[in-house]
């Protein structure tokens, strides 16, 4: 019960600061992205700059999103959910996370899933909690030969995606901080990512699993019920 009454504690504290930190960080970030709008019509004769403009105000947008999920987190609001393959998704994800990778010397080998079932999320939503998985296994990795193998596969009404990478690992008592608000050993970590994440999934009526080794590797698992388009 004691530990119940700590962890809503934290969880009102943490609800608290990220609805304001959300808010202060919200409109430097409008006033750049304007700013690079302006500089995007300047430089359109330049295909280079031209095409470095839209990445800017592509990651700009993305990072509002993130934000937006520290917000939702102190107050719930209507997402919009569809149906979706899971596929095209998973693509996009390593897409985010391929020059991250290719600088930590990572390499991402996503299997082809042929039939790709349809999910019922929020895409940005969906994405995030991918690319914050994905982002975990590339920052696990400690070697030249890094690995990630990303895949997914259908499991009775459910689907299975796959996230193993060849990482550090971690011990059982770290298996079970994961998740856990501001928990992180990393110097520049917010130890919010698999909280976020875990929220998510749950949102869509999913779960979470993570099995790992120290010195090995992790494995995290995502388990969506598949849905039938109507
Ligand atoms: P952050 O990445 O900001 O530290 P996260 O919530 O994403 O926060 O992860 C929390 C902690 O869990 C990390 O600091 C790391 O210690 C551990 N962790 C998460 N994913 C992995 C992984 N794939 N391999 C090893 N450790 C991991
Ligand atoms: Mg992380």
């Amino acid at each position: 019960l004691r530990e119940n009454i700590q962890r809503a504690e934290k969880l009102q504290v943490l609800s608290e600061l990220s609805a304001s930190v959300a808010h202060e960080i919200r409109n430097p970030m409008t006033t750049a992205r304007g700013f690079m709008q302006l500089m995007k019509q300047e430089v359109k004769d330049n295909t280079k700059l031209h095409f470095y403009s839209s990445m800017i105000i592509d990651e700009i947008d993305r990072a509002q999103l993130i934000i937006n999920d520290f917000l939702s987190f102190a107050k719930p609001q209507v997402e919009k959910m569809e149906y979706v393959e899971i596929e095209p998704q998973m693509k996009q994800a390593v897409d985010i996370m391929t020059p991250y990778a290719l600088l930590k010397n990572v390499d991402i080998q996503m299997s082809p899933f042929e039939n790709s079932p349809l999910v019922y999320v929020s895409k940005e939503k969906f994405t995030q909690c991918l690319v914050n998985i994905l982002k975990n296994a590339v920052e696990s990795i400690q070697t030249d030969e890094g690995l990630i193998q990303f895949s997914a596969s259908i499991n009775g009404d459910y689907t299975d995606i796959h996230i193993r990478d060849n990482g550090v690992g971690m011990t059982t008592e770290e298996v079970n901080r994961l998740g856990e608000p501001f928990y992180s050993t990393k110097e520049k970590g917010t130890g919010l990512g698999m909280m976020v994440c875990h929220r998510i999934i749950q949102s869509f009526q999913g779960n979470v699993a993570v099995s790992s080794e120290k010195g090995k590797g992790t494995l995290i698992t995502i388990t969506l019920p598949i849905h039938q388009a109507s």
